[in-house]
C-alpha cells in the first residue's frame, strides 16, 4: 500500500490533450523525425518590446514583492478602463481580480461556486479544460452540442432545452477555441432572451480571443446587449492571446462583488497574487494601443485564408473559415472508412490524427478532445511556410488513402 493517495478530484480528470499531442509530436521530433507541429495554442510572436521593457523597468524599480492579492490598483484601474474603452462596459476597479492566467480565474470561479453535482452547460466543441475544471470542482459538465450547420454556435432552442434546475453556469467562449465561432449581436440577443427566463443561471464569458476576430462587425459583449444579466455574469479575459503573453500568466475577471470576493479568498489561500513583474507588463500591454493587435491579426488572417483554401481543396476534408481565434476546425468525416497504405481502416478522428502524425509527420489534435467528432483542430499560430508545408503533407497523405 502506498502512502500517497491520489484524490478522486484528480483521478477523474486527465491532462490537457493538446499537451499530450504536443508531447507525442516532440518525442517523435527528438527521435529524429521531421514533424510539423500544428498543435500549439499560443501566438508564435514575441511579446512586444514595450511590454518587455516595462517588465524590466518594474524589476529595476524593485516591484518584486507581493502585491495586493487581487492585483495592483494600477492594473485593476487599467482593466476597468479597458472594459469601458473596448467593451463599452462600466466596471469598478474594486470589482476586478487579476489572476494567474485566465485559466485560474475560471478554475477559481468554479471552485468558489459549485457544490457536488451542480451542472455547468458547456457548448461543444469546447476548450478542453472546461469539463475537467468542472469535474475537479465536483460539478457535472453538461455538454450541449453545437453543430457545424449552426456555425458551431449555441442556438436559443438548444440552450433552453439544456437548462435544468441544477444548472449553475453557462459558459460562452466567443470567439471559440477550437472552432473560431464568434457570436453576432443578434445571436447574443436571442440567447439573452432565453437567459432572462432562467434567473438561477449564471453566465461565464471567456473572452480571451476577443481581439482575434476577422469580421468587420464591432466586437460585442453579452452584457452590452443585455445589461440586466450583469448581476449574474462573470467576464473572464487576459493578456495571453491578445499580446502574445502566454508565459507571463496574467488573466483577469470581473463580476458580482460576492463572487469576486470569494475568488479572491481562494486565491489568497492558494497562489496569492499573480506575479508582480507580469502585472507591470500587463499594465503596459493594456496601455500599448492597437498596433500589435492589428499587425498580428493581419498575419493570422493571411494564414487563415491561405490554409483554409488549401484544406478545402483536399477531397475528404472541409473546414469552415472561422470568424476568430487562430485555429481551423477541420471536418475529416470524408476520410472515415478509408484504408491507409499500411492497411489500417480509419474509423475515428483520433485514428486520423495518429495516422497523420505517423505517416505525414503533421501534429494536430483530434476533435474528440473538444467534444465534437469527426474533426481535428489545426493551429495557424505558426509561420505561413510551415503551415503550407503541413497542408501539402496532409494532402499527399490523404491522396494515398484507398
Ligand atoms: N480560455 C481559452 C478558450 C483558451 O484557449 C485558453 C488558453 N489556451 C485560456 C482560456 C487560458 O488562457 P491563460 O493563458 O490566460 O490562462
Amino acid at each position: 500500500m502506498s502512502a500517497i493517495h491520489i484524490a478522486n478530484r484528480v483521478t477523474r480528470i486527465k491532462p490537457s490533450p493538446s499537451s499530450t499531442a504536443s508531447d507525442r509530436a516532440n518525442a517523435l521530433k527528438r527521435a529524429g523525425k521531421a514533424i510539423v507541429n500544428l498543435v500549439v495554442g499560443e501566438p508564435d510572436f514575441d511579446t512586444p518590446a514595450v511590454i518587455r521593457q516595462a517588465a524590466s523597468a518594474a524589476i529595476e524599480r524593485g516591484e518584486t514583492r507581493y502585491t495586493q492579492n487581487n492585483g495592483t490598483p494600477a492594473l485593476r484601474t487599467a482593466i476597468a478602463e479597458k472594459f469601458l474603452r473596448e467593451n463599452r462596459l462600466t466596471v469598478n476597479a474594486d470589482d476586478v481580480i487579476v489572476t494567474n492566467g485566465a485559466k485560474s480565474a475560471i478554475f477559481n470561479a468554479f471552485a468558489a461556486t459549485l457544490e457536488t453535482g451542480d451542472e455547468v452547460l458547456i457548448p461543444a466543441p469546447y476548450w478542453v479544460s472546461y469539463p475537467d475544471m468542472v469535474l475537479a470542482c465536483d460539478g457535472r459538465p453538461v455538454i450541449v452540442t453545437c453543430s457545424e450547420q449552426d456555425g458551431f454556435k449555441l442556438t436559443p432552442e438548444s440552450l433552453r432545452a439544456a437548462i435544468t434546475s441544477r444548472c449553475r453556469w453557462l459558459l460562452i467562449n466567443s470567439p471559440s477555441n477550437p472552432s473560431g465561432a464568434s457570436y453576432t449581436r443578434a445571436e447574443l440577443r436571442a440567447l439573452a432572451d432565453v437567459l432572462l427566463d432562467y434567473p438561477h443561471l449564471a453566465i461565464m464569458t471567456d473572452d480571451i480571443y476577443e481581439h482575434i476576430r476577422y469580421d468587420d462587425a464591432p466586437n460585442v459583449h453579452l452584457l452590452e446587449v443585455e445589461p440586466r444579466l450583469a448581476d449574474r455574469t462573470l467576464i473572464v479575459n487576459g493578456v495571453s492571446k491578445t499580446y502574445a503573453m502566454t508565459g507571463w500568466r496574467i488573466g483577469y475577471a470581473t463580476g458580482p462583488k460576492t463572487l469576486i470576493a470569494a475568488m479572491g479568498t481562494l486565491q489568497s489561500q492558494s497562489t496569492s497574487n499573480a506575479s508582480s513583474v507580469s502585472q507591470a507588463a500587463a499594465l503596459a500591454a493594456l496601455n500599448s494601443g492597437t498596433e500589435f493587435i492589428t499587425t498580428s491579426l493581419e498575419i493570422y488572417r493571411q494564414r487563415r485564408d491561405d490554409i483554409a483554401a488549401r484544406l478545402n481543396a483536399i477531397p475528404g476534408l472541409s473546414c469552415r473559415v472561422p470568424e476568430g481565434a487562430f485555429y481551423l476546425y477541420v471536418n475529416c468525416g470524408g476520410l472515415l472508412g478509408k484504408t491507409t497504405a499500411a492497411g489500417q481502416r480509419l474509423t475515428t478522428d483520433n485514428e486520423v490524427v495518429l495516422w497523420l502524425l505517423d505517416s505525414a509527420g503533421v501534429a494536430v489534435v483530434a476533435g474528440a478532445a473538444y467534444g465534437l467528432s469527426p474533426y481535428f483542430r489545426l493551429s495557424i499560430a505558426t509561420d505561413l511556410p510551415a503551415l503550407q508545408h503541413g497542408a501539402e503533407l496532409i494532402a499527399a497523405a490523404v491522396a494515398s488513402l484507398k
